[in-house]
């Protein structure tokens, strides 16, 4: 393998594994390990290419700032790419965010400004809103905007989809993804509609989240709330095209965080909570299926970051989503 000439250049060419100890029905299911990207996440991508997007289009200028409202995995991969392209990034971060989260932003170089986490679209204290003002206000400044931003679902339809179709040797029936800002489901839906429109795009949805509903029958329902963290929604981002959806599978907290724990045990893999949502959809998508298929699914992002969360059975028991046991004590259940 070539030496890299700097971080950015080791985004992408992430491994694909094929899921050979769990039950698959007569399918074969293969993950696509994201986690491996240098910020941890599928994020890099669209960081990476949300900026080059704009320095094309001169919608920023060297010693420019990048603005974003997110304490997200989008949050870490344009401090990744703000910090070797030497732009400034501040990050507008509701304040129910971790502090962690905040720590490792400040570590790679953003500025982060908190504001209120109870307020909603139209209040002058919440987030989006807050990131639009500044950027108005910041001269040679970006809002990058990852849920209208093109350059988003416009990364996966021209580096992951080719880089998958690749690496499956053109050969794939399903892809389960989830939502978050939906430029994956987009941007990959556009891509395999082209190569081979025969290809499901599927939907790995949190319960509560009003995405699934709308795939299924069109109606708009009320949101509820989730644990799993990056996916899921209460309204359709622009970038979001549902109409590239096959089949959606809602899948619960439980599930979500059984199936993530059980791939890191079975597989060895350490993926985070969006990765129990879509291992859980594309096991469920993959034992209902009657003909054999070739489905892929991803590891979005690290489970390093949730190992004090669902990864914690002090936690789990916490949320009431592991029993504590009757007999013994807990650190026998931990060991
Ligand atoms: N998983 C995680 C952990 C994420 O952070 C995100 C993005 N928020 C996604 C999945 C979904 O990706 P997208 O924004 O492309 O819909």
């Amino acid at each position: 393998m070539a030496i890299n000439r700097n971080i950015l250049e080791s985004i992408g060419d992430t491994p694909i594994v094929e899921i050979k100890q769990i039950d698959t029905g007569l399918c074969r299911l293969f993950v696509k390990l994201e986690n491996q990207n240098p910020g941890g996440s599928i994020k890099d991508r669209i960081g990476l290419t949300m900026i080059e997007a704009a320095e094309r289009e001169g919608k920023i200028k060297p010693g420019g700032t990048l603005i974003e409202a997110t304490a997200g995995n989008t949050g870490l991969a344009l401090a990744l790419v703000a910090a070797q392209k030497g732009y400034k990034l501040i990050l507008v971060v509701p304040d129910k965010m971790s502090q962690d989260k905040v720590f490792h932003l400040k570590a790679l170089g953003a500025e982060v400004r908190l504001t209120r986490s109870d307020v909603n679209k139209g209040h002058p204290a919440y987030y989006q809103d807050i990131a639009e003002r500044l950027a108005r206000e910041i001269p040679n400044s970006f809002y990058v905007n990852q849920f209208q931003n093109p350059a988003n679902p416009l990364a996966h339809e021209t580096w992951t989809g080719p880089e998958i179709w690749a690496q499956m040797g053109h050969d794939l029936d399903a892809v389960v993804v989830g939502v978050g800002s939906g430029g994956t489901l987009t941007g990959l839906g556009r891509f395999f509609k082209r190569v081979n429109p025969k290809i499901e795009m599927v939907l790995a949805d949190p319960v509560g989240s009003v995405l699934t509903e709308l795939v299924k029958t069109g109606q708009m329902t009320e949101a509820g709330s989730w644990l799993v963290e990056g996916i899921g929604e209460d309204f359709v981002p622009d970038n979001c095209d549902l109409s590239l959806v096959r089949a959606a599978y809602p899948i619960s907290d439980k599930e979500s965080f059984f199936a993530a724990r059980d791939l890191l045990r079975t597989e060895g893999i350490l993926g985070g909570s969006s990765t129990g949502t879509l291992f859980a959809a594309a096991l469920k998508y993959c034992r209902e299926q009657t003909t054999p298929k070739r489905v892929l699914t991803f590891i979005p992002d690290t489970g390093n970051k949730y190992l004090s969360k669902m990864y914690n059975d002090y936690w789990m028991i916490d949320q009431g989503l592991l029993e504590r046991p009757r007999e013994g004590n807990l650190k026998d259940l931990i060991s």
